[in-house]
């Protein structure tokens, strides 16, 4: 016997539980995730920032759009804060100052910020070398909490009668007399007259599964290490410093530091597991930037951020099958867009008013790339 919603959801990551919650306020929704905790993969493994240097003028329109969530959480995800305050410093040497100004200018629209000299850079700092010569500084950065972000919407999804359950891998699907079916890995069958394809970066092949055309994602592994601060380092001041170009970022991370190399291997769908080259890359790149000796790597991990080929999601119907609903492509971006891209999905899907006037309906739908493709 079928386990009947008006709506399922595949993946238990930011994404599927996000529009699960914000679906659950008018329709009955079940979230399936294969693993046995929600978050295993993406959601789990990221830098956790909100910040403007990622992606381009869609993405930081959906970011900007998705910021007052995290600011003032709606009452029904309950007390625990989201988000913390933490400046983001975007530093260039004296050759990269044209990358900054370009940046600068493209973040400019969408945040608040103050450009540094070479004094203000070390003292916002003072870990980086002295050939960081100039900076930008968005004081209000955001240090975004996935576990609670995860937790709040799986409260709201719960306290709306929708259910999560784990451990529930999709199988086969079929679309049969105007239901999807699902049937798990363990055998239990799911069904709902609208599937989401949240699957992160399995959805190409939750697609397929569903007989629907892959939009054509391509995973990237990205990794972080963890060490120890120097001895006296104001790890509580420290914001999160990213290099103009993408090749270093790093944070203070509960009392020690991690950096990533920004790396982005081309991967298929996996548990990613960080490798020896990426790790030492990080600790080089460090040692290079700042004034920080890389002498033992506390932990290491890697994730898996997935890209359309365009690089924006892909949110909206299927345009080749019945009530299939993609939402998929979050890339480096998926937890700081989460709450603006809820809001979209649950839009499209109930047909109410579009909720993120710089951001156009064409510019997420799936159709752009089958358009492509035929
Ligand atoms: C190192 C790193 C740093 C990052 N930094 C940031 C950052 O600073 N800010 C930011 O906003 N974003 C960041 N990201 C990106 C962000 O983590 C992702 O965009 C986001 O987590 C994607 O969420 P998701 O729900 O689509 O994917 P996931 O969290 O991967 O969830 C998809 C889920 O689908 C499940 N699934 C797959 N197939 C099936 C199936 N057949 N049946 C049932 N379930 C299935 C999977 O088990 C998985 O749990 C970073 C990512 C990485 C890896």
């Amino acid at each position: 016997m079928a386990r009947t919603s008006d709506i399922l959801v595949i993946g238990g990551g930011i994404a599927g539980l996000s529009a699960a919650a914000e679906l659950s306020k008018n329709a009955r929704v079940t979230v399936l995730e294969a693993e046995e905790q929600a978050g295993f993969h993406s959601s789990g493994r990221s830098a956790t920032m909100l910040h403007y240097a990622l992606g381009d003028r869609l993405v930081r329109a959906l970011t900007l759009a998705s910021r007052s969530f995290f600011e003032e959480v709606p009452t029904a995800f309950g007390d625990v804060p989201l988000a913390r305050r933490m400046p983001v410093l975007i530093h260039a040497r004296e050759e990269e100052r044209h990358a900054l100004d370009a940046l600068h200018a493209d973040i400019a629209p969408f945040a608040e910020l103050d450009r540094l000299d070479a004094a203000q850079v070390h003292r916002l700092c003072p870990l980086l070398r002295e050939d960081a010569r100039h900076g930008i500084a968005d004081w209000n950065g955001l240090r975004l909490d996935p576990h609670a972000m995860l937790q709040a919407n799986l409260r709201v999804l719960r306290a709306n009668d929708g259910e999560l359950h784990t451990g529930a891998g999709a199988a086969s699907i079929e679309r049969i007399g105007g239901t999807w079916q699902v049937r798990t890995e363990a055998g239990e069958t799911f069904a709902g007259a609208i599937l989401v394809n949240a699957a992160g970066a399995w959805a190409d092949q939750v697609a397929q599964l569903a007989g629907v055309a892959p939009v054509g994602l391509q995973p990237k592994r990205r990794t972080i290490i963890t060490f120890d601060a120097p001895p006296g380092t104001d790890l509580e001041h420290l914001p999160f410093a990213k290099t103009v170009n993408d090749e270093l970022y790093f944070a203070p991370e509960s009392g020690r530091l991690f950096a990533s190399p920004m790396d982005e291997i081309p991967s298929d769908p996996c548990d990613a597991q960080a490798d020896e080259m990426e790790v030492a890359l990080a600790a080089w790149r460090m040692e290079e930037r700042t004034v920080v000796r890389v002498d033992r790597i506390h932990s290491r991990w890697a994730g898996l951020r997935t890209f359309t080929p365009d690089g924006h999601p892909a949110v909206g119907f299927a345009p080749d099958a019945e009530r299939f609903f993609w939402l998929a492509g979050q890339g480096g971006f998926g937890l700081q867009t989460s709450p603006a891209m809820a809001r979209i999905a649950a839009s499209l899907i109930m047909q109410a008013a579009w909720p993120v006037a710089d951001v156009a309906e064409e510019d997420l739908g799936p159709a752009r790339f089958l358009r492509k493709a035929a």
